[in-house]
């Protein structure tokens, strides 16, 4: 595996996979790398010639108080995994190569952005969409694998890729989970045992209200109102979101839920917050 850290470094290398005819796989991630991360590796070698992996902890997409500093980072350990899953070229550029001068311009996806995540942390979307856009611009990558862990991010990046055309296909990767359940999440090594513990019940509360979807419920409150009930009864999770949406616009269903939908929970523990998804109908 090569490592690369300069953007002209990495178009050269492209260059030259295009000369061969190759197809090129791309996995943006921020490191500190989980199994999560790895399945989107495999399933990038799985479809192309040349698997390309970032790992760059992006300013643009932290807000002031949240924790850009102290977001957990394994260099040597990452470097490892991404090359034992089928990563050929490793791209670690600095803040200073990524942004050589603050950003002027910005990709905000605005539809999309309003509710779920974009409630407690209003301009973290226009830093993804912003980032993904320039790593789309250096690497030119035939396809880009992203997680549906991060459901609202996955939309907004096919929304986005949508509107302004840009040639790659986005490829959702399914969410990798413990054996409890618990959603794989570099930010896990904040929670205190106490959070780690009750934190299954994110996951529980979703397959919950998929049961109740396929046992015919389709009130948006009653779903809601139970998934609240689940995590909101641990002592060591607070609420942040529960809500059932569109796959695709991710427009709320305020009374009746349609028959694609995709339930989506959001918890404050401690000085982590857990998020989690899931299809309610059997749609994928
Ligand atoms: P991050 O490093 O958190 O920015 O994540 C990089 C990519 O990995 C994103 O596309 C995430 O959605 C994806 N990802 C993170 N956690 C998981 C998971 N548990 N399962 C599958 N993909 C994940």
């Amino acid at each position: 595996m090569e490592t690369i850290a300069r953007v002209a470094a990495l178009r050269e290398r492209v260059r030259e996979a295009r000369r061969q005819g190759q197809r090129v796989g791309f996995v943006p991630t921020m490191g500190f790398l989980h199994d999560g991360h790895l399945s989107l590796m495999r399933a990038a070698r799985a479809a192309n010639d040349l698997v390309i992996a970032s790992i760059f902890v992006n300013p643009t997409q932290f807000a002031p108080h949240e924790d850009l500093d102290q977001y957990p980072r394994d260099a040597e350990g990452d470097a490892l995994k991404c090359a034992e899953n089928g990563v050929q070229v490793l791209f670690t550029p600095t803040p200073e190569e990524m942004y050589p001068s603050p950003t002027a311009t910005w990709v905000s996806v605005d539809a999309l952005t309003r509710h779920l995540c974009a409630q407690t942390r209003p301009t973290h979307f226009r830093g993804v969409a912003t980032v993904v856009t320039k790593l789309f611009n250096m690497v030119q990558p035939d396809a880009a694998y992203f997680g549906e862990k991060d459901y609202q991010q996955l939309a907004v990046i096919r929304r986005m890729v949508l509107d302004l055309n840009m040639p790659v296909e986005v490829v959702g990767c399914p969410t990798g989970r413990e054996p409890d359940g618990v959603a794989m999440s570099s930010r896990n090594a904040y929670l205190t045992s106490e959070a780690r513990e009750q934190a299954p019940s994110l996951y529980r509360s979703l397959q919950a209200a998929r049961a109740a979807f396929a046992a015919g419920e389709r009130d948006a409150g009653t779903l809601r109102m139970q998934a609240r009930q689940t995590i909101g009864a641990q002592s060591a999770l607070e609420v942040d979101y529960v809500d059932v949406v569109d796959p695709d616009s991710l427009v709320s269903f305020e009374q009746r839920v349609g028959e694609r939908a995709v339930m989506a929970v959001a918890a404050f523990a401690g000085r982590a917050r857990l998020i989690d998804n899931l299809r309610l109908d059997p749609g994928q």
